[in-house]
């Protein structure tokens, strides 16, 4: 009798147990399931904050649409950025979206791509030299040195007639497409107060082939403005420099403090930026840096995402510039999203109020 109760419970618990077990579904045919699709982002370096937010949010957006992410730093070395997208083309990813480190670098591997039917969106930075591009997904560019150069104008009151000043110029990273309109959107609001005398640009230094600062580096900004600064202002001051990006004007205020700017009676230059990175934000709010441009990246991500699940599905993605981005071999399409100054009255309304940031994170 003992034997049948045990017998019959060991049969009760077998078939509780099979109610339990979720049934699993094979697809008709009896295949796995599908794979989620990988997606390759490969980003310039680690060194600047915005681009680990760039790709960080990117991973996030891609990864509510139900792919996966495999994201990749280059350090700023060309070299490592070819292997690494090579090594996602190897791994069979579905889309790259890529930060170029030099623009002009890729064209070997994009016809890999190609060949592996692999399509590419640009972010943030133009890829030039290749029919292989997609989409591009970026920032008015032009209108981020237009802000820059704005603001030094309304600051030194140059449209009331205000001067002569003196200024100094820098540019961006000489392989960054972005650098040169940046430059040449700054120089479209400073070049006439320069023609006509009402900024002096006392080392002479002007055009991108004398301003620019390989790789954006904030060392190399600031050992020029060392150079600057002995060879042109020891007896005079300066007045304003237009800084393309928050890493730079680092550079430029570490320079202008070691020679005594920033103090009553000798108050720092008008200081522009780029990227309102956390340091420069703190910088602003010191009275060191004066402005910088914010470039929302959660909005970016979101656009190059949208435009990867397009070309994906086989659709059109969404674009509001065919024209400006010629890379020199095919104009690639474009979103062109919107920069916006920032200073010591906008900070909070602008960085805290977008979300971007707490106001711990800036003030503490
Ligand atoms: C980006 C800027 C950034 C710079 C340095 C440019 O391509 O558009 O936002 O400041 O690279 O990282």
């Amino acid at each position: 009798m003992k034997k049948v109760i045990s017998l019959l419970l060991v049969v009760a618990l077998m078939l509780g147990l099979a109610a339990c077990t979720p049934t699993v579904e094979t697809p008709a045919g009896g295949e796995a399931p599908a794979a989620k699709k990988i997606v390759g982002i490969s980003m310039p370096t680690k060194s600047s904050s915005r681009w680990i937010s760039d790709g960080e949010n990117m991973v996030k957006e891609f990864e509510k649409l139900g792919y996966e992410a495999n994201l990749q730093f280059a350090e700023n070395v060309v070299q490592d950025q070819l292997s690494q997208i090579e090594n996602m083309i190897t791994k069979g990813v579905s889309v790259l979206v890529i930060a170029a480190i030099d623009g002009e670098t890729l064209t070997d591997v994009l016809q890999k791509a190609k060949d592996a039917n692999i399509p590419v969106i640009a972010y943030d930075r133009l890829i030039k030299k290749s029919a292989y591009v997609d989409y591009y997904a970026t920032f008015d560019n032009f209108k981020v040195g237009v802000q820059q150069a704005s603001y030094i104008e309304n600051a030194l009151g140059l449209k009331e007639g205000k001067g002569p000043f003196n200024i100094e110029l820098f540019g961006g990273s000489p392989d960054d497409n972005n650098a040169y309109f940046f430059y040449d959107g700054a120089m479209s609001v400073l070049q006439p107060y320069i023609d006509g005398g009402k900024l002096v640009v006392k080392s002479g230094q002007m055009g991108m082939d004398k301003v620019s600062t390989l790789r954006w580096d904030g060392a190399t900004a600031q050992a020029r403005m060392d150079n600057l600064l002995s060879a042109n202002y020891t007896s005079a001051k300066v007045d304003a420099v237009l800084s393309p990006y928050d890493g730079i004007s680092i550079g430029i205020i570490s320079s202008l403090k070691g020679v005594g700017y920033g103090t009553p009676t000798q108050p720092m230059p008008i200081v522009t930026g780029q990227d309102a990175e956390l340091p420069s934000v703190k910088s602003i709010l010191a009275g060191e840096q004066t402005q910088t441009v914010f470039k929302d990246t959660r909005e970016l991500a979101k656009k190059a995402v949208a435009m990867a699940d397009a070309v994906l599905n086989g659709k059109q993605a969404e674009v509001n510039d065919t024209k400006t981005y010629n890379n020199g071999v095919k104009v690639v399409p474009s979103y062109l999203l919107e920069p916006v100054s920032v200073d010591i009255n906008s900070w909070e309304s602008i960085l805290v109020g977008s979300g971007y940031y707490t106001k711990d994170q800036i003030t503490k």
